[in-house]
Order: C-alpha cells, then structure tokens, then sequence
C-alpha cells in the first residue's frame, strides 16, 4: 500500500449522494479521472446518472490502491474523519476537500452562504426566494436541493445561495463567501468534534475564512458564543449583524413589533413582524439575516418585503398540520436539538401537548424547563432514549406517557388534549432510532394525524 502511485488526474469521490454523484460529474467534464466509491449502497438515480457519464464506480466496499492513488479525495460531508479509510487518505498525505470547495472552483458566481446550528435551511430558502422573486439568476445549493456541484456543471448561475453544515465547511480552503451568513452556534454534532465546543465553533467560523473587504458576514449579535469568538478573529469583510435585543446602525433589529434593516446607516426596510409569513422568535432572525442580505445586493425594497410576506414556509419547521376536534397539530420533526425546540415551546401558544424523545445526542433538557412549566399540560415521550426526559420534567409536568411508535404518540396526545389545545412533534433528538431520517418522521407524523 506504501507503494501505491499517485495518478495525478484521478479525482477519488468517496460517497454517492447527491453532493458525490454532483462531484464526479463536474470532475468528469472538467476532464479529470474519477472514480467514485461509496461503502453503502449507491441509490439507483446516483447510479444512472454516473453511469450516464461513464464514470466508474463502485458500492459496499473501498478498493484502496484505487482510492490512495488519488491526487484529490471529494468526501461527503457525512463520512466522519475517523472512518478507517479517511485515516489511511490522511496518513498518506492526499487532501481531501468538500464537494462545495470542489465547484468553488469552476464559478465566478457570486455566493451567499449561511451556516448555524439551526435555522440554516429556512434561512436559504428564504433568501433564495428573495433573490429570485427580484429576478436574479440564481441557483440553490449545499446542504438542500440539486448539488452545488451538478448546478456549476449544468447550469450558469450568475448567484447561488448556498446552505453549508460544519462538516462542508471543515474540507474547504480556497473557497470564499461573497456574503456569510451565520445564524446561530448551540452545541451539536458533538460527537464529531471530539466532544469539545470549542473545535465545533472554530469549524463554523471557517464560513468567514479568505473574506476580503469587498465581502460581508452578517452574524446574530444576540448569540454570545459569536460575540466572543469574533474577539479571536481579524474579519476584513464588512460587518452586518443583527439582533432582537439592541438597536443595530448596520444590519438589521426587531423593536415594537418591527423589523428594521439598515445599510451603511440608513433605513433600507421597516415592515411589521405581523406582515412576516414566519412567525416566532427564531423566525425574526430568519427573515432579519436574508433580508440585510437582500438590501446588500440592492435588491428592491418593495420586493424583498413581498418575499418576506408570502413565503411559504418549510415542510417539518413548524409546519401546520391539521386541526382535528379542535386540536392543532404542529409538526416540527426538524427540531433535533434542544435549542430549536426551545424556540417551538416559546413561538406555539399554550396549552401545548408535546411529543417528545428519539436519539438523545446529549440533551441537557433544563434550559426548557421554564417554558415547560409556562405552556406545556402533557408529555408523550417517543421512542428509546425517555429516562432523561422523565428525570428533566418530572414534578413539572402532571401526565407524561411513554409510547414506542409514532401512531401510538399521536393517539395519546389526542387522548390527552382537548379544545384549543396544540399538539406540537418537537422532538429535540434525532429520529434514526425508528425512522431513516427526520423527513420520515414527519411524514409519518402527518399520517398518523389524518389516520385519526
Ligand atoms: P437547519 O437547516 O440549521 O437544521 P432548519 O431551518 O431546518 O435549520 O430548522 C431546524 C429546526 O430549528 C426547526 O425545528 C426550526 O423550527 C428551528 N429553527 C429555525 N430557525 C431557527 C433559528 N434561527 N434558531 C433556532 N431554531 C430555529
């Protein structure tokens, strides 16, 4: 293995979905060797499009006198570093770099891109959306929709906004924001960071690595964590935050039910909160952070405040479900940490009935503790990990029930509610316990409710 040659035109893709398969094909026509190797199972629409392409590939395993002869791995930002094969790609010296940082690249476009731990895709739809109601030419990317990557070889976007997760942001060097966005930094992910915050927080501050003056971060001043760790960093970009809690000259803030974006000291935009198609707290600093994008890129008022309006919202986000009996069930399966929940508990008004549990990824239930006391009347805990949950709001909360499927929760938290109630899936977990993913919970959150 020691000996294996590097062949300087082979591209080595590891993993085949939608950011790798996206890869292989921009590697493929901008004349590279690819190979692409994934040690699942390749999806069959991966497969065609690979094999549409004549791009070798292969599934269930990891040749490595293929993959260590690279001169260039693309990993897929949900391979951990720790895995076997990214040890030996490391040992031997072979850089490895993020699907995002690839594309980078091979566009001139100019890129919007947002990161935080929660809030990220909303955020970039919404200011997808704003960016193309006003007419731009603009392409959605990273983390939701089409692959950065499959968009730089198909398409010719003169923008892209661009929604990057910590683990994109860890492989990328060269790679440069025209306008980041950082929504937010709570603990998650932890377990690849080895367990310390500080390693997580340095990794979303990658999103403001080669900013030059002629770029912008805008950043949520109201999250302490930021504000500290900004003391650590020289940012040459132009600065752009925004807060519910002070008066920002430069960026944009929430006062008496309004929003005001403010460029280079003056008013851009004022529009009610009421008027926002999203609504909470969290939500606040959602439309806040795309609109100072938005007025940056000079973009017509009146048109980003009717994007603001009509929006339609996210699919798992707090989403609206039914009323059934009265009862309105919520459905916000996204919610896999305790600070998007938190922001659930506080937007949704009491009574509330919420189900809750999953796989804890080290939950410290306590900052809910007073909201839960405010609005909550039950607990239905769902799946493996309850005993916490008992511990955290027993004594608060009269009646907590644990079930062990979903149609099981929502028949509880029917049977427990009652006229005017809302019934609210914020689960704080993540959901790989009985479902694939939190897209299935949900789904299947949906159907259940109109099972009833
Ligand atoms: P991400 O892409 O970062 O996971 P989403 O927009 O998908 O963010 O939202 C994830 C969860 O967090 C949802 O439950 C949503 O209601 C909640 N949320 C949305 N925006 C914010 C925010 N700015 N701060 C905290 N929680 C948020």
């Amino acid at each position: 293995m020691e000996n294996t040659k590097i062949n300087k035109k082979l591209i080595v893709i590891l993993g085949a979905g939608e950011s790798g398969a996206g890869s292989a094909v921009l590697a493929k026509l901008k004349g590279f060797d690819v190979f692409v190797s994934d040690f699942g199972e390749i999806k069959t629409n991966y497969k065609e499009l690979l094999n549409k392409h004549n791009i070798n590939w292969e599934e269930k395993k990891h040749t490595e006198e293929i993959i260590l002869s690279a001169s260039e791995i693309i990993k897929s930002p949900g391979i951990a570093d720790k895995t076997p094969i990214i040890k030996k790609i490391i040992e031997k010296g072979i850089k490895i770099i993020s699907e995002i940082e690839f594309a980078g690249r091979y566009t001139n476009a100019k890129k919007i891109c947002i990161t935080g731990s929660n809030g990220k895709t909303t955020t970039t739809l919404l200011t997808y959306h704003i960016l193309k109601k006003a007419g731009l030419n603009v392409g959605l990317g990273g983390n939701v929709g089409k692959s950065f990557a499959l968009q730089v070889a198909e398409n010719n976007f003169d923008y892209y906004v661009l929604e990057l997760s910590s683990f994109q942001l860890d492989n990328m060097y060269e790679f440069k924001a025209d306008i980041a966005i950082l929504m937010n930094i709570t603990p998650d992910h932890l377990d690849r960071y080895d367990y310390k915050f500080e390693n997580y927080v340095k990794s979303k501050f990658r999103i403001l690595q080669n900013q030059t003056k002629d770029d912008y971060f805008i950043y949520m001043a109201d999250d302490l964590v930021i504000r500290n760790e900004i003391t650590k960093h020289n940012i040459q970009a132009q600065i752009m935050p925004f807060s519910v809690k002070y008066i920002i000259e430069n960026g944009a803030y929430a006062q008496n039910n309004e929003i005001k974006i403010n460029i280079n000291s003056n008013n851009y935009i004022t529009m009610s909160i009421f008027d926002l198609s999203l609504q909470g707290t969290h939500n606040t600093y959602n439309s806040m952070a795309a609109s100072i994008a938005g007025s940056i890129l000079e973009l017509r008022k009146e048109s980003i405040r009717e994007s603001l309006k009509d929006f339609k919202g996210v699919e798992h986000r707090l989403e609206p479900v039914l009323k059934v009996h009265g009862m309105q069930f919520i459905n916000d399966s996204k919610a896999t940490n305790v600070n998007s929940t938190w922001f659930a508990l506080e937007t949704v008004p009491k009574n509330i009935i919420w189900i809750v549990g999953g796989v804890d990824k080290g939950n410290d239930y306590s900052e809910l503790v007073n909201l839960v006391k405010l609005k909550v009347k039950a607990i239905v805990c769902l799946g493996e990990d309850v005993a916490k949950i008992h511990k955290a709001f027993e004594g608060i909360v009269k009646d907590i029930v644990d079930t062990k499927n979903i149609d099981e929760a929502v028949k509880t938290a029917y049977y427990l509610g009652s006229k005017g109630d809302n019934i609210l899936l914020s689960p704080a977990c993540a959901s790989f316990d009985l479902f694939d993913n939190y897209e299935e919970r949900g789904r299947k959150f949906k159907m259940a409710v109109r099972r009833l």
